[in-house]
């Protein structure tokens, strides 16, 4: 169960937050502790607009 979502701002798609694993950019399901201890999923959306392979 995945309650919170990191989407990349200014994106050139729309990223569906609404459930789980089901945006088109494949999110990626990623545990994140809290600070009681309690393990928390987060889904970790990926920009589909090449930034990470853009040439500065
Ligand atoms: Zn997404």
């Amino acid at each position: 169960m995945t309650d919170l979502h990191v989407v990349p701002l200014d994106d050139v798609v729309a990223h569906d937050t609404s459930v789980s694993g089901e945006c088109v950019c494949g999110p990626t399901d990623q545990p994140v502790k809290r600070e009681d201890g309690s393990v928390t999923w987060v889904a970790v959306h990926h920009s589909l607009d090449g930034r990470e392979t853009r040439a500065h």
